[in-house]
């Protein structure tokens, strides 16, 4: 790390490509070391770049923006200037898929990401990320013509369908994980008459209003994974699981 900082004094780098995580310990050490980085702008793939590491870098460069691609395809999408979804590339064909009968999705469903190349010394056809995302049906501001996507929404085999959508860990873990006095959450999924039923069991702070949390925990699901669901404030849960699926196929 100290090489690193140091090469990028030496040459007056402006700008990174890279793992945001990696981009906060370069900027760490140069805060630690009395030293003044310049990077101004910053392209951060191949992580999650979750908004409470997102606003740290940007409190320090003036422009970040996220990429997200695989190893095996390149690139897939890049953020523009509104930095609202990642418009797909113009050189590969992005589709959103249906995880399980394959046909693509263009109305802002999530399913997988599934990518088709063109290049003829490395062909690639319809392949299947494993990472679940969804179109942004709406033009961007920005006008360019290319499809956004909503960013990554998890992996494809953590997804659980409710009520024919789909209900992800890690979706749901980044939507609630910096809601005040939330001590911990869980989505119980049951079977009743035929229909799934979906609530969420909540553990609150010591000293914090409950009622009020659940009203704000009913809302973020609401307005960020789409569901509605009945909160219950339990005492206790375990740790690890996020979803505790009940119900039974006869
Ligand atoms: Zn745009």
């Amino acid at each position: 790390m100290d090489l690193q900082l140091q090469a990028c004094v030496d040459v007056g780098v402006t700008a990174f490509i890279g793992l945001p995580s990696y981009l906060k310990a370069l900027l760490e050490k140069a805060e630690d070391s009395g030293v003044d980085l310049q990077v101004q702008h910053a392209f951060v793939t191949a992580e999650p770049l979750p908004p409470s590491l997102r606003s740290w870098l940007e409190e320090r460069v003036s422009s970040v923006r996220q990429g997200y691609g695989t190893a095996e395809a390149g690139n897939l999408g890049y953020e523009c200037e509104r930095a609202e979804g990642l418009h797909v590339p113009d050189d590969a064909l992005v589709q959103v898929c249906d995880p399980i009968g394959g046909e693509p999705l263009w109305n802002g469903e999530e399913g997988q990401v599934v990518v088709t190349l063109f290049e003829e010394d490395y062909p690639l056809v319809r392949f299947g990320t494993g990472d679940l995302s969804r179109f942004i049906v709406e033009p961007c501001a920005c006008r360019r013509p290319t499809p956004r996507l909503a960013g990554w929404l998890g992996r494809v085999g953590d997804a659980v369908k409710v009520r024919g959508m789909f209900l992800h860990p890690a979706q749901a873990k980044r939507v609630l994980a910096e809601t005040p006095g939330l001590d911990s959450f869980r989505f119980v999924i049951d079977r009743v008459e035929h229909r799934d039923e979906l609530s969420c069991e909540i553990v609150p702070e010591e000293g914090i209003d409950e009622l009020a949390l659940s009203e704000a925990v009913k809302e973020k699901i609401r307005s960020s994974l789409r569901f509605r669901v009945d909160v219950r404030v339990v005492g206790d849960l375990p740790s690890g699981e996020i979803i505790d699926d009940r119900r039974t196929w006869e």
